[in-house]
Formats: C-alpha cells, sequence, structure tokens
C-alpha cells in the first residue's frame, strides 16, 4: 500500500520529527496553518479513527493531550485545537489516521466555522435519541 503517512511514521521519509516512541511518531505539519502545528501519527497503518484498536486510540489521544500542552508551551499560543478528520466530507485529505495539535492566537487567520444548520429542538432530540439506540445496539 502507498500511504505516504505509513512512510514517514515508519522513517522511510523524513520529516521534522519532534516526539517519537514505539506507537506514535509526531512530526510538524508540511503546510501549518500556525507556526508549531504538529501531527500525531501511529506507526501503524489504520484509514481512519474506526480502524485504529481502542488501546491506540487511547494512547493517541493521551498523547495529544501531552503534545498541546508542549505546543502552548513553545508557542505561547493563547489556545489549541485538537482536530481528527474522518472521511472527505470532514475534510480528510491523507488517509492515515492522524491527530492535528493546531496552536491558536486571538485573530489568527484560521476560520474553523460551525456554520448556521437549520434546524429545530424536536429534530435535535430526535436525532439525540436515534444515536443513543445505536450505541446500545
Ligand atoms: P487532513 O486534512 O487529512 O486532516 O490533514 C492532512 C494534513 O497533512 C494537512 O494539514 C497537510 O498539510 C499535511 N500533510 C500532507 N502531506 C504531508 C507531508 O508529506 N508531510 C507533512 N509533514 N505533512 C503533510
Ligand atoms: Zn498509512
Amino acid at each position: 500500500m502507498d500511504c505516504i503517512f505509513c512512510k514517514i511514521a515508519n522513517g522511510d521519509i523524513p520529516s521534522t520529527t519532534i516526539y517519537e516512541d514505539s506507537d506514535f511518531r509526531v512530526i510538524t505539519d508540511i503546510n501549518p496553518v500556525n507556526l508549531g502545528h504538529c501531527l500525531i501519527l501511529p506507526k501503524t497503518h489504520a484509514g481512519n479513527i474506526y480502524e485504529l484498536n481502542e488501546e491506540l486510540t487511547g494512547k493517541a489521544f493521551t498523547l495529544a493531550k501531552k503534545i498541546a500542552a508542549a505546543v502552548q508551551k513553545a508557542t505561547g499560543c493563547s489556545g489549541v485545537n485538537i482536530l481528527q478528520n474522518n472521511g472527505e466530507a470532514a475534510g480528510q485529505t491523507v488517509f492515515h489516521f492522524h491527530i492535528h495539535i493546531i496552536p491558536r492566537f486571538k485573530d489568527d487567520d484560521m476560520v474553523l466555522s460551525f456554520g448556521s444548520f437549520k434546524t429545530d429542538s424536536e429534530s435535535i432530540a430526535a436525532m439525540g435519541k436515534k444515536i443513543t439506540e445505536v450505541l446500545h445496539l
């Protein structure tokens, strides 16, 4: 399989590595939103969060917290977005699971918009109920 993040995570392609252990490599993003934008990559291939096993999923988010704290200290940013995209519709462009750690500054250029979806309280509650039902299956 020709996966660029597999090659980077396993060191076959050089990268600016800021942290590495037996499960993950953390690199700087090649096209950063802000200076200090990092990516956490598991060394084993998983296309998205559903393909990543539970143990690595837990470890990845624990590591995200640690890296976010370091990014905050190093950049002096006033906030951090921890972002993880699954599927093209969600903005995923590289189909190897990764977590973005993005330092944020007041009035920076990044636009993270949640839009203005029109709905009503009954529809919100009904979808919440449906999700609960699926969780219990
Ligand atoms: P996605 O949109 O899939 O959540 O994010 C993919 C991210 O990977 C983007 O922010 C993009 O800039 C970054 N990226 C893509 N190719 C490379 C690469 O070869 N090296 C590094 N360091 N980052 C990459
Ligand atoms: Zn991969």
